[in-house]
């Protein structure tokens, strides 16, 4: 481990959300994001994971 070319691929898992009371939704790197507008608890709505080497011009 940690010799040779380095083949694991960058991905983070995103989670979508949605807020029942607020009626807004929301993207989270977060494994349990609260709502931005109410702060409160947030129903998840999928988990899917970004890779993000796969994602070009989003760059920091
Ligand atoms: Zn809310």
């Amino acid at each position: 481990m940690g010799a040779g070319r380095e083949t694991a691929v960058r991905a983070q898992v995103v989670a979508h959300w949605l807020c029942r009371s607020c009626e807004v939704e929301g993207r989270d790197p977060d494994r349990e994001p609260t709502c931005w507008n109410c702060g409160g608890a947030v129903t998840v709505t999928a988990r899917p994971t970004v890779f993000l080497d796969a994602v070009r011009g989003e760059a920091e």
